[in-house]
């Protein structure tokens, strides 16, 4: 009795430890077992030098297959990933399931990045072979990021968090890619997190500001409302485009802070404006994801006192397509509360077509990419053409964007195009600006401005 009593809590203390390293769906080690390989090798290394690489691997479009087939299809589905992942890794490997649908291997032989590169390749290649579950088969993409450690992080922290850096560039870059972590990605990193905090200290210090570019009326070029546009100078790093700081707000979490500050400085500006002309504001795609978004809007706008009827919303494809369902909330939310909303940059995204069907808008903007090219290619042409016959028989109003020569804008007037914007009617200026703009062209805009006839 004594010798059993003495084993049986060892055993179970054994057993214990290695279900705390084991991932129960897939039997391979999980992130416990990776940070203590990673741990003990780095360790090992610190002798002798020779570096290792450790690789992330995430499926692309899990999820929706989750929801579609249901969690067994998708439990199934991740058990062969497994299964391949061990199968394929080169000798001396290790594959862990990291988290999700997220695997991580340690490649204790690849020292550098052309070898992570091959086996990145090799593994997305493994992956991308048709899941078999039983009824019918799954195609799926992975995307893939390497850190070779020491150069990309000593310690497995640092290691561990410049992988997913290299993973989130794949993801980023479209499904399926292999990225290794490198020099140039160390020092945008850095850059980034330099214009980050220069942002941040803008927005506190309040200095990020709005322009406004007008919207005509194509028949006769009536100015019928602005477009806010952000703008910011450092005193630093000088004029920064909304192109770059947008996406670098969404990126690190406070285009909702950076937004509501942009809405607010835009709707007190309008104002000061004559009551029939509407402001349109840009709505990022994140904030097509979060629930919140309706209701801050319409707490801004009631702050400021604005009539959200005077409002129009720009999204893009991608926004509503990345979060359906939570999107077509909010927008039935703002468009309950009077706010209009325009589909931004038509033309360019992945769904044109079907999107108009699932989504109320009431505007389109077409994008520049067409208006560009109108008087030079006969197929951006046709397309326009079409879009602004199709925003007829839907009821929806068209604008077409950047504009910039009289003979686009009389081409676009000749097609039926309604409203347009673009250099050739005002590039975007400050408040005040825009106020003498409007005392210069409002009232008799279509007279003043024979030039346009
Ligand atoms: P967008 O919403 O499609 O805005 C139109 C862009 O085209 C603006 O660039 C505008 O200055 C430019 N543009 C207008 N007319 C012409 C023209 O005739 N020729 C040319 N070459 N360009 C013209 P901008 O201001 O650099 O903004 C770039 C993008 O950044 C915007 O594209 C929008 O997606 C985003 N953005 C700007 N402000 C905001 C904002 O307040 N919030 C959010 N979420 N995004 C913003
Ligand atoms: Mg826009
Ligand atoms: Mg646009």
């Amino acid at each position: 009795m004594e010798p059993a009593e003495r084993t049986s809590p060892e055993v179970s203390r054994n057993e214990l430890q290695a279900m705390a390293y084991t991932d129960q769906l897939t039997g391979l080690g999980n992130r416990h077992r990776l940070r203590d390989k990673i741990r003990s090798l780095a360790a090992e290394r610190a002798s002798d030098p020779a570096p290792f690489t450790i690789g992330l691997v995430n499926l692309d479009g899990f999820k929706p297959i989750n929801d579609l087939f249901g969690s067994v299809a998708g439990d199934e589905i991740l058990c062969q990933v497994a299964h391949r992942l061990n199968a394929c890794i080169p000798d001396g490997s290790t594959v862990t399931r990291y988290d999700g649908d997220e695997f991580a291997i340690i490649l204790p032989l690849v020292f550098e990045r052309v070898g992570a590169e091959r086996v990145g390749q090799m593994i997305k290649d493994v992956l991308s072979a048709p899941y078999d579950l039983g009824d019918r088969n799954v195609r799926l993409s992975a995307s893939l990021g390497f850190a070779v450690h020491p150069f990309s992080g000593a310690d497995m922290e640092e290691l561990l968090k410049s992988a997913e850096t290299a993973l989130y560039r794949s993801k980023r870059r479209g499904r399926g890619h292999v990225t290794v972590y490198s020099r140039e990605i160390a020092q945008e990193m850095k850059r980034a997190t330099q214009l980050e905090q220069a942002l941040r200290n803008a927005i506190i210090a309040d200095t990020v500001d709005v322009h406004f570019q007008p919207i005509v009326r194509l028949s006769d070029n009536r100015v019928l409302g602005f477009e806010a546009l952000a703008r910011w100078i450092d005193p630093d790093l000088g004029f920064v485009s909304p192109a770059i700081f947008v996406p670098l707000a969404e990126e690190r979490g406070f285009i909702d802070t950076l937004s509501e500050t942009l809405l607010r400085k835009a709707a007190e500006a309008t104002l000061a404006w004559p009551r029939e002309l509407f402001l349109s504001f840009n709505l990022s795609s994140v904030q097509l994801m979060d629930p919140s978004t309706a209701g801050n809007t319409l707490a801004i706008l009631n702050g400021v006192g604005f009539d959200p009827r005077r409002l129009e919303l720009e999204i893009t494809e991608t926004a509503v397509m990345t979060s359906a369902d939570t999107a077509q909330r909010i927008i039935s939310e703002l468009r309950d509360a009077g706010i209009r909303i325009s589909l931004d940059d038509f033309g360019t995204g992945q769904s044109s077509l079907g999107r108009l069907r699932d989504f109320t808008f009431d505007k389109v903007k077409i994008d520049r990419a067409f208006v560009s090219s109108i008087t030079t290619d006969k197929t951006s042409e046709h397309i326009i053409r079409a879009i602004i016959a199709m925003c007829q028989g839907l009821d929806l109003e068209v604008v077409a964007e950047g504009i910039e020569t009289a003979e686009e804008a009389a081409l676009l007037r000749g097609l039926g195009c309604g409203m347009g914007q673009g250099y050739y009617f005002g590039r975007p200026v400050d408040a005040a600006a825009t106020l003498l703009y409007l005392q210069r062209h409002h009232h008799e805009f279509a007279v003043v401005d024979r030039a346009f006839a």
